[in-house]
C-alpha cells in the first residue's frame, strides 16, 4: 500500500529530537510566544532572505495579517480590489474577504495552473490595489511577469507561498521574498510541516512587519495595552521548537521531490496522462505532482486498486463554493476543467525508489 502521504513516515525521521524538544519545551514552563517562536522566525527570516519573518497560527491568518496590515498603514482601503487566480486554494480568496477586500478571480492558465496574463490585464479597474500570486503545487508564479504588470498598475504583490517553501527564481530569490510581503503554511501537510497548525508571515517592510507583530496578539506589543483590533494567531511555541527541527531538512527533502518527479517525468508514458510543465530550474519544489486525466474516476479506481492513494486538489473552484455564492454566475471554462482533470500522485520526499517504479508502472497500465 502506498498512501498518498504518509505524515507519520515523514515526521518519524525525527521522533527523538521532537521529544527531546517537548521536555525541554515542556520543563521551561513558558508556553506561548516564547524562545523558539523568536529563533524560529529569525531563521526562517535566513532561509527566505527576507528582514522580517512573523509567526502566525495558520497560512490564512498569515494572508489575511498582510492586508490587514497594509489597511493599518492606509496602503489599502476596505473595498479595494485584489487580482487572485480563479483556480486557487479557497483561503487566498477567505484571507481577501476577511480583511474587507475584494477578491477579483481571474481566469487560470491549463499548462501552468496559474495566472492567464492577458486574463490579468483584462481584470484591472481603478479599484484594483493588489495581487495576490499564488506558487500553487510548489510551482513559483511568473514573477517577473507579475512585477511588471504590479508596476504599472502601483499594485501590491502578497505571495501566497504556502505550497512553497524553498522554491527560488534563478536570481536565487526565495518564495517569500518575491513581492512586498508573503504569507506561509506549516500545515503537516506542506512541504515544511508543523504536527499541528502554523504559519508565517516575510516581508522587508519593516513598518508591516511591526504591525503583523501587533496584530497576531490582539493588536498589541507591550501587555494590555492595545493599540489595533487585532486576533489572536500566535505561531504555538511548541510547533516553533518542531519546525526549528525540520527546516534545516527542507532543502534536503525538496530535492528528493524533484528528483520523484523527473522521475516521474520520464518514465510516465500514457497518452491519457497529461504531465505537469517543468523547466529543470530550482522555481518548483513539487508540493504536489498534479496530472490531468480525462476520465479521471477510473484512473483513481485503476491506482485504488494497486493500492496507491491519490487526491484532487481541488475537486471544487472557489466561485462554485457555497460560501463565495456571490461568484457563482461566473464562468471560468479553463479552471473549471482544470477542476475536473487533475489527480495528485503520491510525491513525499520518504517515498523509495521502489515506490516510485511500481507508480510509474501502473500509471502505464492504465488504458
Ligand atoms: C494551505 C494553504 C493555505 C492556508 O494555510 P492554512 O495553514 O491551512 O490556513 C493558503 N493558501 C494555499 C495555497 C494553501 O495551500
Amino acid at each position: 500500500m502506498i498512501p498518498f502521504l504518509d505524515l507519520y513516515k515523514i515526521n518519524q525521521r525525527f521522533e527523538d529530537e521532537f521529544k527531546a524538544k517537548f521536555t525541554s519545551f515542556l520543563d521551561s514552563g513558558y508556553y506561548v510566544l516564547g524562545k523558539n517562536v523568536t529563533a524560529f522566525e529569525k531563521e526562517y527570516a535566513a532561509y527566505c532572505g527576507v528582514t522580517h519573518c512573523i509567526g502566525v497560527g495558520n497560512g490564512l491568518d498569515a494572508l489575511r495579517l498582510i492586508l490587514e496590515g497594509y489597511i493599518i498603514l492606509g496602503d489599502l482601503n476596505k473595498g479595494d480590489e485584489v487580482l487572485v487566480a480563479s483556480n486557487t486554494y479557497i483561503a487566498t480568496v477567505l484571507a481577501i474577504k476577511q480583511a474587507g477586500l475584494i477578491p477579483v478571480l481571474v481566469e487560470s492558465e491549463r499548462n501552468t495552473f496559474n495566472f492567464n496574463l492577458e486574463q490579468l490585464e483584462a481584470s484591472i479597474s481603478e479599484k484594483s490595489k493588489a495581487i495576490m500570486p499564488v506558487h500553487l503545487y510548489g510551482q513559483l508564479s511568473p514573477m517577473k511577469e507579475i512585477l511588471n504588470f504590479a508596476k504599472s498598475y502601483n499594485l501590491l504583490v502578497i505571495e501566497d507561498a504556502a505550497q512553497a517553501h524553498g522554491a527560488s527564481n534563478n536570481e536565487g530569490n526565495y518564495a517569500g521574498n518575491l513581492g512586498d510581503a508573503a504569507g506561509f503554511s506549516f500545515y503537516p501537510t506542506k512541504n515544511l510541516g508543523a504536527l499541528g497548525d502554523a504559519g508565517a508571515v516575510t516581508t522587508n517592510n519593516s513598518e508591516l512587519a511591526v504591525v503583523v507583530k501587533k496584530l497576531r496578539n490582539y493588536g498589541s506589543s507591550s501587555k494590555y495595552v492595545n493599540e489595533y483590533v487585532g486576533i489572536n494567531s500566535r505561531l504555538d511555541e511548541v510547533q516553533a521548537a518542531f519546525l526549528r527541527i525540520k527546516l534545516p531538512l527542507l532543502d534536503q527533502d525538496n530535492n528528493r521531490r524533484v528528483e520523484i518527479a523527473k522521475k516521474y517525468l520520464s518514465g510516465i508514458k500514457n497518452e491519457k496522462i497529461k504531465l505537469p510543465n517543468f523547466n529543470n530550474s530550482k522555481d518548483h519544489v513539487f508540493h504536489q505532482f498534479v496530472i490531468q486525466v480525462a476520465e479521471r474516476q477510473q484512473f483513481i479506481e485503476h491506482l485504488k486498486t494497486n493500492n496507491i492513494g491519490t487526491l484532487i486538489h481541488y475537486p471544487i473552484p472557489p466561485h462554485q463554493q457555497e460560501a463565495l455564492s456571490e461568484y457563482k454566475n461566473l464562468l471560468f471554462p479553463i479552471t473549471e476543467s482544470i477542476h475536473k482533470e487533475v489527480v495528485s500522485i503520491p510525491i513525499s520526499p520518504i517515498l523509495t525508489d521502489n515506490d516510485v517504479i511500481f507508480i510509474i508502472s501502473v500509471l502505464n497500465s492504465y488504458n
